[in-house]
C-alpha cells in the first residue's frame, strides 16, 4: 500500500483512520461518521492539523507535554541513545545507564525519603505495579490478610484491570467486569457538585473522614492502602477543600496504612512545586508518576518508593516487571526533559509567574453568566459550568450536554479546551507566555459566549 503523509487530503486521512484505527475513549462510529481532527505538526503550545490551522493547546496534550512541543534536544537525545543502545532490559541482574540515572535523578527531586525507583511503560502500568506491591509488601511483613486499597470515586488512575479498578470512573467498571475484588470506593472531595450544604472546610474534613470510617468498616487490619491524586485531573479537576489532605494524612498515619500519591499528571511542576504531594503537604509512601516525566514524548511511568517500602520488597523476589520497565531510549529522553525543566527554571516559572498570572486571568471566567465557580493550582484549572450560580444548580439537560457544546465552540475557536461532564479544564504547556495566556482566556471567553448563546436558544438554560 502506499502511505499517507501529513500533506494528504484531510478526507483521505479521516477515511483510512476511520477503516482501520480504533480509538481510546471514543464513540467508533460516531467518530466514523464525523471524521476525527488530524494533528500534523506542533510547536510551543501550538498545534497544526490537516487542514492547517493553528490550535492553541490548552491541554499540552493529553495532560504530559509540559516543555512544549518542538524540543529538538529531546529529539537528539533519543537519536543518539537508540545508536548506542537502543534496548535492553532490566530483568535478572542487568542495568543500563540510562535507567540508574534516572532512577537516582528521580530520588533527588522526590521528597522525603523516597528513593527508589520501579519503571514502567505508562501510568496504567505503573499502579498496576503499585496495587502488587503494597499487597507483597504486608505479606512480606506477615500481614497477608491486608489486601484492600481504598480509592475515591471519580478518580482516575489508568485504564488496564488494575489500574481501573483502583480509579473510581463508572464508565470504566462498566465494561470488561470491573473493578476487581479488594478495591473499596468512598467519595470525593467535590465540594462545588456534593457539598453545597456545608461550607468547603467543613466538607473537606467530612470527606477525609470517610476515609477513617470506611477503614473501620472493612477493619484497620484488613486495609494495605490509601490511593488518589493529589489533585483530580481527568475527574474534572477537583481542587480540594484545604481541609482535605491534613485530615487524610492524619488518618493514614493512625492506622499505619499505605499512602500512594498519584502523581501522573500533578508531577514534574504541574501544581507550582516538583510534586503535588508538595503543594498538598502530603508524605506519601509511594508516587505513580509518568506523562510530564517525559513531557509525552515517548511512554514512560512508574512507581518512586520510600526507603521502607523498597527495604521490604527487596526481602523477596517481586515476580514483576515489563520488558520495557526502564527502557533506556525512555529514560535518556526523561533525564533530558528533566534538566530542561530544571535549567529554564519552569517549576518556578509556574509556581511565580505565569501560574500566578494565569490564575489571575482564568479566574475573571467566573464573570461569566454561565460560570460558576472557577479552580485552579499552579497550571490545571477547571471551571464549573451552571445555569444559577448562587445555588450551583446543574443544567436540566443530561450532564456533559452543555460542556459539550461549549468545547465544540472552543475546537472552532481553535482552542482546546476539554469538558468532563459540565466542567470546562485546562492543563495548557508549563512554558506558556503571558500573551499566550491572554489568547486563551479570549478564545475560552468567546466560547462560552458561544455556547451560552446556543445553550439558550435552544432552551437549555434551565436549572435541574
Ligand atoms: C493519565 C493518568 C494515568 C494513566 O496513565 P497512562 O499513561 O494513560 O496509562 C494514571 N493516573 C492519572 C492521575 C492519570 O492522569
Amino acid at each position: 500500500m502506499t502511505l499517507l503523509t501529513a500533506n494528504s487530503p484531510t478526507a483521505e486521512l479521516q477515511a483510512l483512520d476511520a477503516a482501520h484505527h480504533m480509538h481510546p475513549f471514543t464513540h467508533g462510529q460516531e467518530l466514523g461518521a464525523k471524521g476525527a481532527r488530524v494533528i500534523t505538526r506542533a510547536e510551543g503550545c501550538w498545534l497544526t492539523d490537516s487542514d492547517g490551522n493553528r490550535i492553541l493547546d490548552a491541554m499540552a496534550g493529553l495532560w504530559c507535554v509540559n516543555v512544549g512541543y518542538g524540543r529538538k534536544e529531546l529529539a537528539e537525545v533519543a537519536a543518539r541513545q537508540m545508536q548506542e543502545l537502543p534496548f535492553y532490559n532490566t530483568f535478572f541482574q542487568t542495568t543500563h545507564v540510562p535507567a540508574l540515572n534516572l532512577a537516582a535523578k528521580l530520588a533527588e527531586l522526590a521528597p522525603g525519603d523516597l528513593n527508589h525507583v520501579f519503571f514502567a511503560g505508562s501510568g496504567s502500568e505503573a499502579n498496576d505495579t503499585n496495587l502488587r506491591m503494597v499487597r507483597t509488601y504486608w505479606a512480606e511483613k506477615g500481614q497477608p490478610q491486608r489486601d484492600v486499597i481504598i480509592s475515591r470515586w471519580n478518580a482516575y488512575h489508568g485504564s488496564s484491570v488494575g489500574s481501573g479498578s483502583l480509579g473510581g470512573m463508572k464508565g470504566i467498571h462498566m465494561q470488561g467486569g470491573l473493578p476487581i475484588p479488594g478495591v473499596h470506593h468512598i467519595d470525593q472531595p467535590n465540594w462545588w457538585s456534593e457539598g453545597g450544604y456545608s461550607t468547603p472546610e467543613a466538607f473537606g474534613l467530612e470527606r477525609a473522614r470517610a476515609l477513617e470510617a470506611a477503614i473501620l468498616e472493612i477493619g484497620p487490619d484488613r486495609v494495605a492502602a490509601f490511593i488518589a491524586e493529589p489533585v483530580q485531573g481527568a475527574g474534572g479537576v477537583i481542587v480540594p477543600p484545604e481541609t482535605y489532605w491534613p485530615e487524610v494524612q492524619k488518618i493514614v498515619d493512625k492506622y499505619g496504612i499505605l499512602l500512594i500519591a498519584d502523581e501522573v499528571i500533578c508531577g514534574f511542576g504541574r501544581t507550582g512545586e516538583w510534586f503535588g504531594s508538595q503543594t498538598m503537604g502530603i508524605r506519601p509512601d509511594i508516587m505513580t508518576v509518568a506523562k510530564g516525566l517525559s513531557s509525552g514524548y515517548i511512554p514512560i511511568g512508574g512507581s518512586i518508593v520510600s526507603d521502607e517500602v523498597a527495604s521490604v520488597i527487596g526481602n523477596t523476589e517481586f515476580n514483576h516487571g515489563y520488558t520495557y520497565s526502564g527502557h533506556p531510549v525512555a529514560c535518556a529522553v526523561a533525564l533530558e526533559n528533566l534538566r530542561i525543566i530544571e535549567e529554564e527554571g519552569l517549576v518556578e516559572k509556574v509556581r511565580d509567574d505565569t501560574g500566578v498570572y494565569l490564575r489571575e486571568r482564568f479566574e475573571s471566567l467566573t464573570d461569566h453568566p454561565m460560570v460558576g465557580e472557577a479552580k485552579i493550582v499552579g497550571m490545571m484549572g477547571s471551571i464549573a459550568l451552571t445555569p444559577q450560580k448562587e445555588t450551583r444548580a446543574p443544567f436540566k439537560a443530561e450532564a456533559g450536554t452543555v460542556g459539550f457544546k461549549v468545547r465544540e465552540r472552543c475546537f472552532a475557536n481553535n482552542l482546546i479546551m476539554r469538558h468532563v461532564g459540565d466542567r470546562m479544564i485546562i492543563s495548557p504547556p508549563l512554558v506558556i507566555s503571558r500573551e499566550e495566556i491572554d489568547t486563551l482566556i479570549e478564545r475560552a471567553w468567546q466560547s462560552l459566549d458561544e455556547g451560552y448563546a446556543a445553550v439558550k436558544a435552544e432552551g437549555l438554560f434551565e436549572p435541574a
